[in-house]
């Protein structure tokens, strides 16, 4: 990384992996053929990217057919909640009120219900339940929030689609019903097995996992109907034209290998400095709050309201000091807005704009949470 002290915003860029670099390298130079060209060498490259989509497919429990690669977690967002609603009439979709900006805004082109979650962040299945009815066809829950880390229970919300499913099944309503989550921020620690995880649709960021950004992927279960929203040439079985960036597509396949080997010692590992983090702000700072629930927490994210002082002053200060951390909502463009998840949870605008979110990563050390530590006590003296 650049001469920075300590880089605290993991959750909104990872730097690239040299291996992953290393596995991209190839495609943007010898490998360089359009997969759809008909020669020999063109004709490896589309062998090739089979390859990619079999390794990527098995990772996730899933069959390659039911890879779509994308442009990013926005465009696989998109495409799930534009490629489902755009089929069904007067259906609805259930979102919670945590989602990011790329589920948020293309489902206010539908009829959207907005599943509330608790003062902790965390959504309610038996709200989701009570959400879903006749007309519902898609449910929309991120796994992991992108400003406080909270983890949904994705399996228990799957359960009650599944149990929606066959009661529809038996009765008149053909309406079919899936769920949907964007795990673009639980990758890197979460169990993303398809299957386990009970989802029909898939979001997944390469730019969140030490891959290259603008890659991604919506996995879209057998038998799910979406209408395409780029028309072209057809690629990816006609749910998503334009030519496929094998350099792309080769990062996102290495940097999801890497995760999910580092999966568990990361998790543990991050969990601790986590801690490390919380007892010094337990025994430093006066006058604080972690925002959303500890116990159902990615182990990256601590999201923090030093009460009645200003974010941005302190953001500005720890800039200063070479420490990068992100205020406001994350992931999008500068917006001034109050952001809706930190609404979601209740809090006041006079304590959303004294929060802040640290993500750490990969290249977080203990000393890195040491030094952090000492310039917040810095940052937050008056
Ligand atoms: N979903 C979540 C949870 C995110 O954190 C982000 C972050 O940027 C996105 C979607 C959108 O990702 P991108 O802008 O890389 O497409």
């Amino acid at each position: 990384m650049s001469d920075i002290t300590g880089y605290f915003d993991y959750a909104a860029a990872t730097p690239l992996d040299p291996k992953v670099k290393k596995a991209m390298d190839p495609y943007h130079t010898d490998f360089f053929y359009n997969p759809s060209a008909q020669y020999a060498p063109a004709r490896s490259v589309n062998a090739q990217l089979k390859a990619f989509r079999a390794e990527t497919a098995s990772i996730l429990g899933a069959k390659p057919t039911e890879i779509v690669f994308t442009s990013g977690a926005t465009e696989a967002n998109n495409l799930a909640i534009y490629g489902v609603m755009s089929l069904h009439k007067n259906a609805n979709v259930v979102i919670s009120a945590l989602e990011h900006d790329s589920v948020v805004k293309p489902s206010q082109n539908f009829d959207t219900k907005i599943c509330p979650v608790n003062s902790k962040g965390i959504v309610d299945p038996e709200v989701v339940k009570k959400l879903i009815d006749e007309k519902t066809v898609l449910v929309s829950i991120m796994l992991a929030n992108n400003e406080i880390g909270t983890i949904q229970p994705i399996k228990k919300i799957a359960e009650i689609i599944k149990d929606t499913r066959h009661r529809r099944q038996k009765s008149d309503n053909k309406t079919p019903i899936y769920l949907h989550t964007d795990v673009a921020q639980a990758t890197n620690y979460l169990d993303l097995h398809v299957s386990r995880l009970g989802a029909d649709l898939m979001t997944i960021n390469g730019g969140k996992i030490y891959g290259p950004k603008n890659s991604g992927l919506l996995f879209v279960r057998t038998g799910i109907v979406l209408k395409s929203m780029i028309l072209g040439g057809g690629q990816e079985r006609g749910i998503r034209s334009g030519t496929e960036s094998l350099a792309t597509i080769a990062g996102l396949v290495e940097a999801l290998k890497i995760t999910n080997k580092k999966r568990d010692a990361e998790k543990t590992r991050l969990g601790l400095l986590q801690k490390q983090f919380i007892d010094f702000l337990e025994k430093n700072i006066t006058n604080f709050t972690i925002n959303g629930s500890l116990k159902n927490r990615l182990p990256n994210n601590l999201h923090v309201t030093f009460h009645g002082l200003d974010n941005e002053r302190i953001m500005m200060k720890l800039d200063y000091l070479g420490y990068c951390v992100a205020v406001g909502s994350a992931c999008s463009a500068s917006s001034d807005e109050p952001s809706h998840v930190l609404q979601a949870l209740g809090m006041s605008e006079n304590d959303i704009r004294a929060s802040i979110r640290f993500s750490m990563g990969r290249y977080t050390t203990a000393e890195d949470i040491e030094n952090l530590a000492k310039a917040i006590k810095t940052a937050v003296r008056a």
